[in-house]
């Protein structure tokens, strides 16, 4: 039976192993073994509560777990007191015996080559170019999914910001399949189509296939693409995009304005200042609150990527304390943002919290630089100075830095309380 292909295909055989058992013959007294892919299971005796699989019997099958339904099937044990009896399974109950001459059910095991599965799932790749869309009953049956590496299958990115599936069939013979898996909290649910050459599918799609209330998370999806092939499945998984940033020092993507600055870079990902630590091109993945200054390396370009920095110090016992967010101690930071709102305006911005006091961006030292070509400096509170200024956003000590943010100026910048220097207070 097990090399039988109209049992089991090729590709299915080559999946089990050969198991070796022994059984007792109570009767004749002696014992004897056998090899094949296939084998019927084990049990002590009439009345046990549990079956026994395995070539020594060591893996014990509870009733409540394995047989807990479905039909009678035999086991390969004698019945040790009554000769002409065997046992077979009585499910949700316990191990029967029976007239070895009743025409019963045979329920083989089979020790399966895991080796080369990649994961198994109830979900079911659609047959067609239309999207299935449907949720998985609990404890509906799961199917291996082998590597598919070498199949050429094709590849399936997403991207979690866009909400992009992007998929590019191989150049396989077999129908391909998207399948997205995942979970609204209640119910796992599936999404599949067969996928033709290039196409992309976008979580929202996913989501009105499902009628689902709230937006999916690609991140907490399985996503792979799959085929069958000698009834066999086949699947690759999905990769990240590399979500790449890339603009100019400006904040705009294929800048044309020449000068040695202008030109389009990558920009490293960082959820907090800290990771920071040399010169080099960075942007904000999230908002930043600190209690502390902030104070670049010498050569660091920020893009504040419609992020704010904000400080939110406080003491409550002095309530004049302030704290600048960010100080330039030695060298020259560079600050910028690519993000635009509705009105064309950066969104990002360099603040104190509300109650928090302090200037945006201070320097005192005189070979210090700072260049600003996006984002805004606002919501800063100073008011410690002497003599008092009305807001700080931002404050330099040197003429040099009036020099710099005029040359490199853009009507993006908003600077609010511009401090230019101490030789030039304002009225
Ligand atoms: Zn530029
Ligand atoms: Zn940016």
């Amino acid at each position: 039976m097990a090399e039988n292909t109209s049992y089991f295909t090729a590709a299915e055989q080559v999946l089990m192993n050969n198991t070796t058992v022994t059984t007792n013959d109570t009767k004749n007294r002696n014992s004897y073994t056998t090899t094949d892919k296939l084998y019927a299971l084990a049990a002590d005796d009439y009345r046990s509560s549990t079956i026994k699989a395995g070539s020594y019997n060591s893996t014990v099958l509870a009733t409540s777990n394995y047989w807990n339904s479905g039909t009678t099937f035999w086991l390969r044990s004698p019945n040790v007191d009554i000769a002409y009896l065997a046992l077979l399974t009585s499910p949700g109950y316990w191990v029967n015996r029976y007239e070895v001459y009743y025409g019963g059910a045979v329920q083989p095991a089979s020790n399966l080559n895991l080796s080369s599965v990649l994961f198994a799932s109830a979900a079911t790749a659609a047959s067609s170019d239309t999207a299935v869309a449907k949720t998985i009953a609990s404890g509906a049956a799961m199917t291996l999914r082998l590597d598919g590496t070498g199949k050429d299958i094709g590849t399936v990115t997403y991207n979690t910001t866009t909400g992009d599936i992007k998929v590019v069939k191989g150049s396989t013979s077999q129908p391909v399949s998207l399948v997205v898996q995942g979970n609204d909290g209640t119910n796992d649910w599936y999404y599949s189509k067969q996928i033709a050459g290039l196409e992309t599918v976008n979580a929202s799609d996913i989501k009105s296939a499902l009628s689902l209330t709230s937006d999916i998370d690609l991140s907490a999806c399985k996503i792979w693409l799959e085929i069958t092939e000698d009834n066999v499945s086949y699947a690759v998984n999905a990769e990240k995009e590399i979500e790449r940033h890339v603009h100019c020092v400006c904040g705009t993507s294929g800048c044309k304005l020449s000068g040695n600055t202008h030109r389009d870079v990558t920009w490293s990902p960082v959820s907090d200042l800290n990771e920071i630590t040399k010169p080099g091109n960075y942007y904000l993945t999230q908002d930043i609150e600190m209690k502390e200054t902030w104070e670049p390396n010498a050569g660091v370009v920020l893009c504040l990527n419609g992020h704010s920095i904000s400080n939110t110090y406080k003491d409550n016992l002095r309530p004049n304390d302030e704290k600048a967010t960010i100080q330039i101690i030695s060298g020259k930071f560079t600050l910028t943002d690519c993000s635009r709102d509705e009105n064309g305006q950066n969104k990002g911005s360099v603040t104190h919290a509300n109650g928090s006091l302090g200037t945006g961006v201070t320097f005192f030292n005189t070979d210090t630089k700072f260049d600003m070509y996006g984002g805004n400096i606002r919501g800063n509170y100073a008011v410690d100075h002497r003599p008092r200024w009305n807001g700080a956003g931002y404050m330099c000590l040197h003429p040099d830095v009036i020099l710099l943010c005029m040359a490199e100026a853009f009507p993006i910048i908003k600077v609010m309380g511009f401090r230019l220097s101490k030789e030039q207070p304002l009225p």
